[in-house]
């Protein structure tokens, strides 16, 4: 599973990056990006998901 995020919806409010900073990471138009190469299996994925307030991580095949 590799999570997408919908970049509209991000709100920069860095709780996917406090939940799993190894695959998640701020920019510096303080929108939340997936870290190329990230480490995939570091946290539970879904429940980062179910975290974010926007509801705008999905995950994908
Ligand atoms: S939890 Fe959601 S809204 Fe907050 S930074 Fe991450 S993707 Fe953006």
């Amino acid at each position: 599973m590799k999570p997408v995020i919908n970049y509209d919806d991000c709100e920069g409010c860095g709780t996917c990056v406090e939940y799993c900073p190894e695959v998640f990471a701020l920019g510096d138009d303080e929108k939340a990006y997936v870290i190329e190469g990230a480490k995939l299996d570091s946290c539970d994925l879904e429940e980062a998901a179910n975290t974010c307030p926007t509801e705008c991580i999905s995950l994908e095949d």
